[in-house]
């Protein structure tokens, strides 16, 4: 589903984020990357849907040579990973279903969002999202008026609206208060096994990484230090 051969990136300035690394994600895994800040997680993740270009080796995701993607394809490919910010990234003026449906509807006209021209089909599958992370009854909420664990959820509700086979999430649930946290991780966990999306996430919560993801990917300076099940993760990755 993902692999990264022998991936580098080195940044405009000369700093190598990444060195050499090699990964393979199959399809329905819940990975989580661990590591210091400044390890480099964020980098990994969004190599994969081009926010970041690789600048060594060869990224592949679904078979597709993400670095060969261009124009039209590129965002074709981009619709197939939904992406989740640690600050929810919503537009905060509107209502939680004006979110979703702007961010699943595909090329959607200026107008039809501006006036809040929407099918009957695509309300109906705004709705399904938000009821799959349990804030239905939020649907016409503005956005701004729910907390960051409701927000966070939103922000899962839009990526899921898009049918992803993938969620790449970067610190997702940094900004969260503890309780909150977990609710999001478990989000993440019932939409991976019930609905078999593979979930890469970056977590500087090393306890919660354990206890969520079933593979853990330790990173330092750029260089992936572990690999392997939750259970055996050496601390001080
Ligand atoms: P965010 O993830 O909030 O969008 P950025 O992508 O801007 O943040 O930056 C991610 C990390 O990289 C941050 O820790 C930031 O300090 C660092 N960073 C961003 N730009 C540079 C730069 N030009 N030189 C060094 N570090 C940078
Ligand atoms: P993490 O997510 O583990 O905190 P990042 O991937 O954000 O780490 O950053 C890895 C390293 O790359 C950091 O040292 C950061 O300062 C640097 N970095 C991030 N973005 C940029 C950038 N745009 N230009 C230069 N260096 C950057």
């Amino acid at each position: 589903m993902i692999e990264f051969k022998n991936v580098s990136k080195r940044y405009p300035n000369g700093f190598e984020a990444l060195k050499n690394v090699n990964l393979t994600i199959d399809q329905g895994e819940f990975v989580a990357i661990i590591g210091l800040s400044g390890a480099g997680k964020s980098t990994l993740i969004r190599t994969i849907n081009r926010m970041h270009d690789i600048t060594g080796g060869e990224l592949v995701v679904d078979g597709t040579d993400v670095m060969s993607l261009q124009g039209k394809e590129l965002r074709r490919f981009r619709r197939k990973i939904g992406m989740i910010f640690q600050s929810f990234n919503l537009i905060t003026r509107t209502t939680v279903i004006k979110n979703v449906l702007t961010a699943f509807v595909p090329e959607l006209p200026w107008w039809r969002a501006t006036f809040g021209i929407f099918k009957k089909e695509e309300k109906i599958k705004a709705l399904e999202a938000l009821d799959k992370v349990g804030i239905l009854d939020k649907a016409f909420v503005r956005a701004d008026q729910l907390s960051g664990g409701q927000q966070q959820r939103v922000a899962l509700a839009r990526t899921l609206a898009q049918n992803p086979q993938i969620i790449l999430a970067d610190e997702p649930v940094a900004s969260l208060d503890p309780v909150t946290a977990k609710q999001v991780m478990d989000d993440f966990l019932r939409i991976n096994r019930d609905m078999k999306i593979t979930v890469l996430l970056n977590i500087h919560h090393v306890d919660l990484a354990l206890q969520y993801a079933t593979r853990v990917v330790g990173i330092r300076a750029g260089e992936i230090v572990y690999d392997g099940p939750a259970q055996e993760v050496d601390q001080k990755v």
